[in-house]
């Protein structure tokens, strides 16, 4: 079937990046759950990652360094309709975006956040991400990394995050599955995306995952926690998995589970939040606003 999400735009990714992987899965993905093109918003920060928005058939930011996410939410929280994607590198979302991920989560709106994780800062010559493993010296760096690493799946679970998930770009079946089921869970969703850059990290290659990565919910673990059950228990079960990272390394749903996502309660302090759509509101009639100004501004003083 022809893919309709794919752009004729050039990709300038270097031959063999982990990237053509995940847009593969995403544009299969969105084909598979016949969302109609102009349903969709996607968001990049700034990065190698961050330029997919190009490469996808759809309602695209190119934004600021660190803020794909706030962006995301903007428009999610303006046009709840929309299905809103949101794109980071490990540097721009785990470095820079930061605060926006912690901030994110405690929200818990209903959309995706995907990150594509490769250890380096690929678009400015392979500089140490926050993900890069403590002593890790790969080739584009002069010296081994004397950073500790932050680990995404804890934090996103840290965080709040309903839905928290490991795949692997070269594993696309896997990948456009949990992007599926991603897309799906009514809230915040996070997948973190290994996703080797062949350019400048010789050491956490497709060799090195294709080794290591395990399906976690093959080898027995139920990420799901049922409806109105405290998810605390399974939360701190899911960091215990999270921290496994060596010889072997699990991918696949840490945790789902359902909580109120920020629309439902935002409805509950502004009124018709959620039932009418803000951005399908008159503004004018006849050419006149529809808001009384000097009743705000009388309200306010
Ligand atoms: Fe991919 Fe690395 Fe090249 Fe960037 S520098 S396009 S991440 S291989």
């Amino acid at each position: 079937m022809h893919n309709t999400y794919k752009t004729n735009v050039e990709i300038d990714w270097c031959p063999g990046c982990g990237d053509f992987g995940i847009l593969n899965a995403l544009t299969l993905a969105l084909q598979d759950l016949r969302i109609p093109n102009e349903n969709v918003v996607l968001t990049g920060g700034i990065g190698c990652s961050s330029k997919i928005p190009h490469y996808v058939n759809v309602y695209a930011l190119h934004t600021l360094h660190g803020r794909s996410l706030v962006q995301g939410e903007a428009v999610k929280m303006a046009n709840p309709e929309l299905e809103v994607i949101s794109v980071s590198g490990d540097g721009d979302g785990l470095g820079i975006g930061s605060a926006h991920l912690v901030a994110a989560g405690r929200r818990n709106l209903d959309m995706t956040y995907m990150i594509f994780d490769n250890g380096v800062y690929g678009l400015t010559k392979g500089q140490a991400s926050p993900t890069l493993p403590y002593k890790e010296n790969i080739k584009s760096l002069e010296t081994e990394n004397i950073k500790f690493p932050v680990n995404p799946i804890f934090l996103a679970l840290a965080s709040g995050y309903t839905f928290v998930a490991r795949s692997y770009s070269y594993n696309i079946k896997h990948l456009k599955e949990t992007i599926e089921r991603a897309i799906r869970h009514k809230g915040m969703a996070l997948i973190d995306i290994m996703q080797p850059c062949v350019t400048y990290n010789n050491i956490n290659t497709k060799e090195f995952y294709d080794k290591r990565l395990y399906d976690l919910e093959a080898s027995g673990w139920n990420p799901v926690v049922n409806k109105g059950d405290d998810p605390s228990v399974k939360i701190s079960q899911a960091v215990q998995r999270s921290m496994e990272w060596g010889d072997k390394i699990p991918m696949g749903v840490f945790i789902q589970y359902e909580r109120e996502t920020y629309a439902e309660r935002l409805s509950t302090l502004i009124h018709g939040y959620g039932t009418r759509n803000m951005v399908k509101e008159p503004i004018d009639q006849n050419g006149k606003p529809v808001a009384n100004i000097q009743e705000v501004m009388e309200s306010f003083f």
